[in-house]
């Protein structure tokens, strides 16, 4: 793929404590490539995912997006994190607000758009995402894979550049999972940069350009799925592919 990089990882580091969290991680994520990570729980795919919108700070290395570095705070911080969209395990949606607010809050909050304005937009993106018409209904009236559909819908509303999913669909009953995915995959398809951390190999499969594997903070294998599911070059990787497969 020609790289046009959206997401600039260089010699990054990172540590909790004593705990080195990510080692000399190196990784250029090109606009409209979907990366999708995987590797043993605790080789620290979220804390990479949650370095990328600065969640987490790092203490060496250079992290861009679209050719800027990532702000300290502030203004600055605000906009890349709208720019930088995410979508975790649990939805963290507003219990007491509608589904239609869930998407428009943001907006309307740090986007500066007028309720109208927002509520339109909400409405296309739960249309995207098969939920056109629940826009009235609160959370806990929805199904989780609904709940995590308008997670996304609502990260989505804010215009990201790239979308960041860590686990999406690991706290869904097994029915639900594939619901989500599909709108994971027309997003892709649609052209949305995206960094995927998931245990589901057939999305890797079918919509990733390529897998990152983790191991202990390092990343361990970055190739094309073909390549990695047929010709894995590591023995953690064998080991951890004759585990999930
Ligand atoms: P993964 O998502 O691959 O399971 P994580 O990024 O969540 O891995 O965690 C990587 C390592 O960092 C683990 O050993 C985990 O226990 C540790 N860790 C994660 N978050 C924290 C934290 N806030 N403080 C201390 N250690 C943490
Ligand atoms: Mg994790």
């Amino acid at each position: 793929m020609a790289v046009d990089p959206l997401i600039e990882l260089r010699d990054v580091n990172k540590y909790y404590g004593k705990l080195h969290v990510l080692t000399d991680i190196n990784l250029t994520v090109g606009r409209g490539e979907v990366v999708v990570v995987i590797g043993p729980s605790g080789s620290g795919k979220s804390t990479l995912c949650r370095t990328m919108n600065r969640l987490e700070t790092i203490e060496s290395g250079s992290i861009s997006i679209d050719g800027r570095p990532l702000p300290e705070e502030g203004k600055g911080l605000a906009a890349l994190r709208a720019e930088v969209g995410m979508v975790f395990q649990s939805f963290n949606l507003f219990a007491h607000r509608t589904v239609l607010d869930n998407v428009s809050l943001a907006q309307i909050k740090v986007r500066g758009r007028k309720k109208e304005e927002a509520d339109q937009r909400s409405r296309e993106l739960l249309d995207r995402v098969g939920l056109a018409s629940q826009a009235d209904k609160y959370p806990a009236q929805l199904s989780g894979g609904q709940q995590q559909r308008v997670a996304i819908a609502r990260a989505l509303a804010m215009d990201p550049k790239v979308m960041l999913f860590d686990e999406p669909t690991s706290a869904l009953d097994p029915e639900m999972i594939n619901e989500v995915l599909e709108v994971m995959q027309q997003l892709a398809r649609d052209g949305m940069t995206m960094v995927v951390v998931t245990h589901e190999m057939g999305f890797a499969r079918s919509a990733a350009n390529r897998v990152v594997f983790m191991a202990d903070g390092k990343i361990v294998e970055d190739r094309t799925p073909d390549d990695f599911f047929t010709n894995p070059h590591s023995e953690r990787a064998k080991d951890f592919l004759s585990k999930i497969l």
